[in-house]
């Protein structure tokens, strides 16, 4: 038999999905990695490269390989690459040749985890194509040996993984900030038809501008420890972007990330190596005034849309940059709403396209179903409130109905002058009340250094994994001190985004009906204290 999927063909990754008993999923390449990079080319023997090995030898051999070419679609812009680095030979490639390798890969890819041949495919593309980019596309996918059995905008097949078939006429926001491109949508969803309104975007801005910002940040750090410039050649910067991308990653779930690079230079006859801790506020510091830009873009797709952002139903965050959380704070804070989560942002577009295709070849598809935590994870911890400093209360770091894996940070102070002792106490429930809740276990942290009341800060990390198994690390900041604990039965359940979306809902109006403080609304600017244990 041979199957259909759908296909995410990105400007910076690209992804395959198939609907199995209904249900969608991301296939994994023979590395276990979901993501395929969208780079090509040619190794120093000439064998042909896609995705991740490719990437790798990007900064070293650019004559060789080829990224981004998605911006090129529907051009006649050759792309010159190196085939045989012994004849010298080179040879003129055009985007859509280029694109039909990653395709070729991504249908080998899906052939290998079926174990059946793939011949049919649905893959997407940005809303704001041209036909000229939209045919190319189809050529590419035809070139790789696939029936194009439609081409779907990535914002419509986004909302299809949300499972937004509502039969009342919905309007939903789409922001996808990827590696290299930021394009915002607003489409207007009724039942199984989904009209793009309006769409607006940067395709030269994403995650790399962030990596790139970081990148001359690690590198004036350098300067500053050591008196001399990190050095210019190819290898050295591609090390440092790569340190740079690592660090940014890392910030998404931790409040601090370390770099480490050995030999990253020399003074005379001494190595030289970068050693620094980069926090999230330094991060956010550098891409502010980016994610500033796509705040202006969203107004004015707003206003071709001829919506205000109150008229809204639901914002949808696409792509992996948006799992940075300084992007889902400033779209929360400028549309009024938070945007709905449930999916993995880098994989929705692949897995809306894959349950189009499913509906196409008449398969029986329901909605995606999500792992989720049923209880919120956290400690109990003093906060200060409007109210005064109190103690006990249930400072939650990973919220109910998160979408499992999920790692979460949250950092605290101590309480009292000289402190020399705190207690982690972890708990699971939703009441504000720390000891209201289950308790799953607790840990003292000892041997603090003395200092004013505030002056020592501990870093809780919770680290939630699709088993269920939440491990706990804490680090004090001051000498690196570290303790964990390891929970095995915190549990998962699974929910459809349809009944994930119920919960949430109800979840809001229990909120609404308490009279108590709501923490979490405020949680960005309450101070957070651990007081001395009993
Ligand atoms: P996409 O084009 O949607 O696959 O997104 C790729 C971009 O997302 C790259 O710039 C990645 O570095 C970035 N990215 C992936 N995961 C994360 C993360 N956890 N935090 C921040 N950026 C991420």
């Amino acid at each position: 038999m041979s199957r259909t999927v759908g296909i995410d063909l990105g400007t910076t990754n690209s992804e395959v999905a198939v609907v199995e008993n209904g249900q969608a999923r991301v296939l994994p390449g023979e590395d276990g990695d979901l993501i395929l990079p969208s780079c090509v080319g040619f190794s120093d023997t000439g064998k042909l490269l896609v995705g991740r090995e490719a990437l790798r030898q990007y900064a070293a051999a650019p004559d060789r390989t080829v990224r981004s070419i998605k911006r090129w679609m529907g051009t006649d812009h050759k792309t010159t690459l190196r085939v045989d680095t012994a004849s010298d030979e080179s040879r003129d490639y055009l985007p859509h040749e280029i694109s039909a390798m990653i395709l070729r890969a991504l249908k080998q890819r899906a052939e290998t985890a079926l174990g059946e041949t793939v011949t049919q495919a649905v893959i997407t593309v940005p809303a704001y194509f041209t036909d000229a980019q939209r045919q190319a596309t189809k050529t590419a996918g035809e070139i790789a040996g696939l029936e194009v059995l439609q081409i779907i905008n990535e914002p419509t097949a986004a909302a299809l993984a949300y499972d937004v078939r509502s039969e009342e006429t919905e309007q939903v926001l789409v922001y996808d900030l990827g590696g290299g491109t930021f394009d915002v949508s607003v489409v207007e969803i009724t039942g199984e038809v989904t009209e793009v309104l309006s769409s607006h975007g940067n395709n030269q801005l994403g995650g790399d501008d962030f990596d790139r910002r970081l990148q001359l940040h690690l590198a004036e750090r350098f300067r500053q420890t050591h008196g001399v410039d990190v050095p210019d050649d190819l290898a050295t910067q591609a090390r440092l972007l790569r340190a740079a991308e690592q660090v940014k990653v890392t910030l998404s779930a931790h409040a601090f990330a370390p770099v480490r690079e050995a030999f990253l230079g020399s003074k005379g006859k001494t190595a030289l190596h970068l050693e620094a801790e980069i926090s999230r506020s330094d991060f956010e510091d550098l891409i502010r005034p980016l994610l500033e830009e796509t705040l202006e873009a969203i107004d004015r797709a707003l206003t071709d849309a001829d919506l205000d952002a109150e008229d809204l139903d639901r914002i949808i965050l696409v792509g992996g940059s948006t799992r940075i959380p300084l992007v889902q704070q400033m779209v929360e804070e400028h549309l009024g709403q938070p945007p709905v989560d449930g999916v993995q942002p880098d994989l929705c577009v692949a897995l809306g396209a894959a349950l189009q295709a499913g509906v196409l070849v008449g398969e029986d598809v329901e909605a995606i179903l999500v792992d989720v935590i049923p209880h919120s994870l956290g400690i109990s911890a003093a906060v200060d409130t409007p109210m005064g400093i109190m103690p006990g209360f249930f400072s939650v770091i990973i919220p109910r109905n998160s979408v499992v894996p999920i790692s979460r940070s949250e950092v605290y102070s101590t309480l009292s002058p000289n402190q020399s002792a705190v207690e982690i106490e972890i708990f699971q429930g939703e009441n504000q009340i720390a000891e209201e809740n289950v308790p799953l276990g607790s840990y003292k942290i000892e041997k603090l250094p003395p200092g004013p009341a505030g002056s020592i800060q501990i870093e809780v990390h919770f680290d939630f994994d699709l088993n269920g198994i939440l491990t706990v690390t804490t680090t004090e900041k001051g000498k690196g001190q570290q303790g964990t604990l390891v929970v095995n039965n915190a549990g998962i359940q699974r929910l459809s985004s349809h009944e994930l979306k119920q919960a949430r809902a109800d979840l809001d109006a229990l909120f609404e009906a308490d009279e108590t403080i709501d923490v979490s609304s405020v949680s960005t600017t309450l101070k957070r204290f651990l007081s001395t244990p009993n």
